[in-house]
């Protein structure tokens, strides 16, 4: 019962939880309370999905709020921020005022004195790190930091970030609280972070994870355990997925299919898409087809053409392809039961919350040929979405269609997650931070920059001389790259941060591509849109983006077979694509791309021209945005004025997709790169003119949103 703790967690934290409905803990939040964490100590909780981890993050959150600390609450991606942010927004009615930061990477002056305001802050992690960057005043009143999936400190990509967040708090006193559910180490990583271990097996709702095989006819057998069937033996069916299809309908649960490839999870749901409509009934039809109305009016039409006929089946796929609208409109509806299907690549595991009945997963090989097997830590992320609290009495994992044996399904049924490790001391992500530490004047002679590092993770298992040989030879690199100075004073180096350097940290760029990017604007005193958008598209903070297979094949072709031609040796044309001398490769594309972009090509032209998809096109012009407004500061820093001009213009017409005459258009609500053009080329060019020709624009776009459209761009000329 709640009230057995109210000596521990004060009477106000109690009342609310029971408002929000809960009448008593789960067995890893009373183990977690056990430690005594709300003294301020550290812990890390390592306990499957579902089983309450947040709210042992949001206990200690409005915990400090009440003891007059500030809490921060860091997560990976911006959904989930946001699902967070509503969530602890019920403190509000005890006092605490609860802010999300989003927004762009770099973090203003005004926005940390803004959140200086706040009690509770949800953040990206990125958002996170940048913000510390700052070196805020308000941080010495941050009571907790709550990490949300600590195990992504492993992630090949973005685990040096949390890494980061995690040593600021342990140099600065601050109590972490990590969560997590799938760590292989946890006893190390809570020895890192001097904190106290919560482990838990506990979940809501009993997990059956089901070996199954393929035998020789092609047909599966699946290993039932006794209690989901009678007698426990072996059940046989010629297609699993359709078999849990068949039962989904009937029974009113859903079904999740996990496979590597975009193309493979699209394939699945025209496999079964048949399947699952003959089964349909009226009822369902009819909340298929104001699902379908609705995706005609919020998506792009070329990706509601793709979409239409499965999701009239009440089967959908999902993958990064797709827009952020799209993925959210079929994460809703599979959340309301109205798709019964979907199969989706495992960045939905990585995201939002959203459980099925039985999951399976497709195959336990990576697709793309390779025959790298999946992790064990994988297996546990995707596995972990089966069963919903509430909703299901159980969860059934289908391990892998193409398991051929007990010992493989056990290696991952029983398998502990492959242990966690650092990815700080990658050069490219040592030269940010160690930049970054500079730069913020967190440690500034050579010694307070070794101490520093010494608190991370990577240095838990690494001579201090070795650490030092990497820390001195990334210094050389900074001071190479004109991003720091260094002095000798009395028997130490004192470093400091150059205005570029100061410029590259606080716009969150790799040094390196602010290198890049200060090269190519020297050598052109005048650029075209290209010069620009290509110089962006070759920095390694583009290196993460999807550009389309065929382009980038071809284009790799093209070098291999410049190599044979020339006889170079394999081990040039290797050392060509190790020392990513090819970036321009990945430079041009990009280059293609955004310009066609910001000259108003269609996006479905885009689409088919470069071999992408509509959530691709999403992730080039955002980063594009980024970058472009990196480049202009920096040109602006380094006193190229013509550039830095030339460039801020670029940053709006990469963010709205326009030519330049249409920038004033734009930035009426409701009004997009097609209808601006659409109002240009009926001679419409300003605001003004949409105001005074008010009969024309409703002509254009009829009597709802033409009236829309001149409202919009009167309050904007109220507003001056
Ligand atoms: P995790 O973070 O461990 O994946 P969540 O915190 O998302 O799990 O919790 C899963 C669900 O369980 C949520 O809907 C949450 O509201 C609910 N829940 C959490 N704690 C309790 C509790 N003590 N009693 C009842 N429901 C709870």
């Amino acid at each position: 019962m709640l009230d057995d703790y109210r000596n521990m967690l004060r009477d106000i934290i109690i009342d609310g939880l029971k408002e929000k409905g809960y009448s008593s803990f789960t067995p890893p939040q009373i183990e977690a309370l056990k430690t005594g964490f709300l003294r301020g100590g550290s812990i890390v909780v390592c306990a499957p999905t579902a089983s309450g981890k947040t709210l042992i993050g949001e206990i200690a959150l409005a915990y400090a709020f009440l003891n007059g600390f500030k809490g921060i609450y860091t997560t990976p991606l911006k959904a989930l921020a946001y699902e967070k942010y509503n969530e602890f927004s019920f403190w509000e009615k005890y006092g605490a005022k609860v802010a999300i930061s989003m927004g762009d990477y770099e973090v203003t002056e005004e926005e940390v004195k803004r959140l200086g305001q706040y009690d509770i802050i949800v953040a990206t992690y990125e958002r996170l790190d940048s913000i510390m960057r700052r070196r805020p005043p308000w941080i010495k009143n941050v009571g907790v930091i709550v990490i949300d999936e600590l195990h992504m400190l492993g992630d090949e990509s973005r685990g040096h970030i949390v890494e980061m967040i995690a040593t600021r708090a342990k140099i600065l006193g601050i109590q972490v609280i990590g969560l997590s559910a799938t760590i292989g180490n946890p006893e190390e990583i809570a020895s890192w972070l001097n904190a106290k271990l919560v482990k838990s097996s506990w979940r809501p709702v009993k997990l059956y994870e089901v070996p199954t095989y393929r035998a020789s006819d092609g047909s599966f057998v699946m290993f039932f355990p006794k209690e989901l069937n009678g007698d426990g033996s072996p059940v046989m069916v010629d297609d699993v997925t359709r078999y849990w299809i068949e039962r989904a309908v009937k029974e009113g649960f859903n079904v999740l299919e996990f496979k590597y490839s975009r193309k493979g999870v699209e394939e699945l749901a025209e496999q079964y898409r048949d399947v699952v409509c003959s089964y349909l009934n009226d009822d369902d039809r009819k909340r298929l087809e104001l699902l379908v109305q609705e995706m005609k009016t919020e998506l792009p039409d070329f990706e509601y053409e793709k979409l239409e006929h499965l999701i009239r089946c009440g089967v959908s796929y999902h993958h990064a392809g797709l827009t952020p609208e799209a993925r959210r409109v079929i994460e809703r509806a599979f959340r309301d039961r109205i798709i019964k299907y979907l199969s989706a690549t495992p960045t939905l595991a990585m995201g939002v919350n959203l459980p099925a009945r039985v999951v399976i997963i497709n195959s336990y090989y990576y697709s793309g040929g390779g025959r790298e097997k999946i992790s064990v830590l994988e297996y546990k992320q995707l596995a972990g979405r089966a069963g919903r609290p509430q909703y299901d009495p159980y969860g059934i994992v289908i391990v892998a269609k193409d398991i051929r044996s007990a010992r493989e399904a056990e290696y991952y049924i029983k398998g502990i997650p492959e242990p966690i490790t650092s990815t700080l001391l990658s050069e490219s992500a040592l030269r940010r931070h160690v930049l970054a530490v500079i730069a913020s004047g967190e440690a500034n002679t050579l010694n307070d920059i070794m101490v520093f590092f010494s608190n991370t993770f990577a240095a838990m298992k690494m001579g201090r001389d070795v650490l030092s040989k990497k820390i001195s030879k990334i210094l050389e690199l900074l001071e190479e790259l004109n991003m720091v100075r260094s002095r000798r004073i009395a028997n130490t180096s004192l470093y400091e941060a150059t205005k570029l350097g100061t410029a590259t940290s606080m716009l969150y760029i790799d040094p390196l591509t602010a290198a890049i990017i200060v090269e190519g604007l020297r050598r052109a005193e005048k650029a075209s849109e290209l010069y620009y958008l290509s110089l962006i598209g070759m920095t390694p903070d583009f290196s993460d983006v999807n550009i389309g297979r065929g382009a980038k094949k071809a284009y790799y072709d093209l070098i291999e077979s410049y190599a044979v031609s020339k006889q170079l040796p394999d081990e040039e044309l290797e050392q060509m694509f190790a020392d990513r001398k090819i970036d321009w490769v990945r430079g041009a594309i990009i280059g293609l791309i955004l310009t066609d972009w910001v000259n108003e090509v269609p996006e479905r032209r885009i689409i088919e021209k470069y071999g992408i998809e509509a959530g691709d096109l999403r992730v080039i012009k955002e980063n594009g945005e980024w970058l472009t407004y990196s480049a202009a500061v920096i040109a602006n820093t380094l006193n190229m004025q013509s550039h830095s001009k030339e460039l801020f213009k670029l940053v709006e017409r990469v963010e709205h997709g326009v030519k330049e005459d249409a920038l004033e258009l734009v930035k009426i609500r409701y009004v997009g790169r097609v209808r601006a053009r659409v109002m240009i080329n009926s001679g419409i060019r300003n605001i003004e003119d949409v105001i005074s020709k008010e009969h024309l624009v409703v002509k254009l776009f009829g009597d709802g949103w033409g009236k829309k459209i001149v409202e919009e761009a009167r309050k904007m000329r109220i507003r001056g």
